[in-house]
């Protein structure tokens, strides 16, 4: 007989990621890495976390163990600490365990990534890991990798600890955030992490004559997904599948696609302590004051015009060469423009530049700046994400709770979570484009222009957009379910 408590079942989990907040984040990565786990926890798993411990994580932290990781034919010491995060629901809280795996050699330096020996940091890490595992005696049923930092992991259990019984039945899921990003190194990371060579080949590890961790990642974890259902059908092209579409069209079987949820204790305007002016549904005119209060701070003439946000990295991918294309066009409008972001100085500057030149239409900060991008977020009408490609997007979903409208081009979870309003029928929850052009997403600007200007329609839409869920609650059962599958096909 199925008694309840064998369907919920409850499941050990670590979810290892070089980023989470709030210790570290560069993206949505480090969103994902802080939030699921307290939506697994608060469903009753014993979930953990582990990531690298790097200078500006200043939380205090107990130190647990350290022990030698043989490395590159040396011993580096690997300090485990530990420090935890909290989930709430109503009086209930419950404490997220977090490993910070500390190395003074690879860790102990300024900022996260762009290091000229990203391949050992990441493999040290890796190893660490799972020499963690029995140290700290945790066995879990299933381990979490999150892109290219922790893809040798799934095929270190299946070669250096295939005999050490400690190891036997760990099962692997493999999550993709970005394939773009995919950590390519020389073939002598191998032989660094012990590695058995007979793995560099094209069936293998092997990607255009370098180790690539995000295939190793992909080929040997138990499962494989990614975070949204259109990327993840996407990726299979060549589009968008950056060498791998057909490694990912032959692991098509073992490839899901899941959503990002949105952590609604961090992302929510009626307790976000960071903007000007707390407000909901029932209380919009005090998102008004968010926006005088935003023109205010970036130094904009306070008018009733339509304010259009803009918060992220500033690279290729977020699609903002079609803003380059028709800022002469966006700017003979009567708007005003708020950028937050840094990354390729190309867009930094034009950024800038635009600002110099439009003193009372645009204000740009270049910086990482998480408390200003909730302000603008808060702030803001409508929030633009025109991106490329985008394997889930979190920027429009935090949009929509602040009852920031999104115009968005239709692809990954921009596809899946952003629908065109419909005037007729009350429906949809923002502005989408298809064809990736500028002219199409200045279209797209001129659509919600005209609908901004029917105040009456525009609270429909804000209520739409506001009234959509994208709490983790849903999520957080499918990754279970793709747990479940993985232990599944790891004990076949
Ligand atoms: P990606 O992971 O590709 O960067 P996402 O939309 O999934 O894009 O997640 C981006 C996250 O990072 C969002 O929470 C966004 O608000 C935040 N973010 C991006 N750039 C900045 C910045 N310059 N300052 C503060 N937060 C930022």
């Amino acid at each position: 007989m199925n008694t309840g408590a064998e369907q919920i079942q409850k499941l050990k989990i670590l979810l290892v990621s070089a980023e989470v907040v709030p210790f570290a984040k560069t993206g949505g990565l480090a969103d994902v890495a802080g939030s699921l786990p307290k939506a697994l926890a608060l469903m009753g798993h014993d979930v953990r976390i582990v990531m690298p411990k790097y200078r500006m994580i200043k939380q205090p932290a107990t130190t647990l163990v350290d022990f030698p990781v043989e490395v590159g034919g040396r011993k580096e010491t690997a300090i485990i600490r530990q420090t935890h995060i909290e989930a709430f629901k109503g009086d209930e809280v419950k404490k997220v365990p977090v490993y910070l795996v500390d190395n003074y050699h690879f860790f102990d330096r300024e900022g996260i990534y762009c290091h000229h020996d990203e391949d050992k940091r990441f493999g040290f890490f890796s190893k660490a890991v799972l020499e963690m595992l029995p140290q700290i005696d945790f066995k879990p049923d299933l381990i979490h990798c999150n892109d290219w930092q922790s893809g040798p992991i799934p095929l270190m259990l299946k070669d250096v600890y295939r005999n050490h019984p400690f190891y036997a039945n760990i099962a692997t899921l493999f999550t993709v955030h970005n394939l773009l990003y995919q950590g390519n190194w020389n073939k002598d990371i191998l032989e660094f992490l012990g590695i058995n060579e007979k793995y560099f080949n094209s069936e293998g590890v092997e990607f255009y004559g370098q180790v690539s961790f995000i295939k190793t990642g992909l080929v040997y974890a138990d499962i494989i997904n990614t975070v949204s259902n259109t990327y993840a059908q996407e990726i299979q092209t060549p589009e968008y599948g950056e060498k791998l579409e057909g490694l990912l069209r032959k692991r098509r079987d073992s490839l899901y696609g899941i959503i990002n949820g949105l952590d609604y204790q961090e992302f929510n305007p009626s307790i976000d302590p960071h903007i000007y002016r707390q407000y909901s549904l029932e209380n919009l005119n005090d998102k008004k004051a968010n926006k005088e209060a935003l023109q205010k701070e970036l130094g904009l003439p306070q008018r009733d015009v339509p304010l259009l946000g803009l918060v992220s990295r500033l690279v290729d991918q977020k699609g903002l060469d079609l803003i380059e294309e028709i800022t002469d066009d966006l700017l003979k409008e009567d708007i005003q423009l708020v950028v937050l972001g840094s990354g390729d100085a190309k867009y930094e500057d034009l950024f800038t530049e635009l600002q110099q030149k439009n003193p009372d239409k645009v204000g740009a900060h270049i910086g990482f700046n998480a408390p200003l991008a909730q302000r603008i977020y808060a702030g803001s009408d409508m929030f633009l994400m025109p991106s490329r490609f985008e394997p889930c997007g979190l920027g429009q979903l935090i949009s929509l709770k602040y009852g920031t409208i999104p115009l968005v081009r239709a692809t990954g979870g921009l596809a899946d979570t952003i629908k065109e309003f419909e005037v007729n029928f009350n429906t949809g929850n923002g502005f989408v484009f298809t064809e990736y052009k500028g002219s199409e997403l200045l279209k797209t600007v001129d659509r919600a222009i005209e609908v901004y200007n029917k105040p009456q329609l525009w609270q429909v839409l804000i209520r739409n957009a506001m009234e959509a869920d994208f709490s983790w609650d849903r999520s957080a059962h499918e990754y279970v379910k793709l747990y479940r599958l993985g232990m599944k096909k790891r004990a076949d």
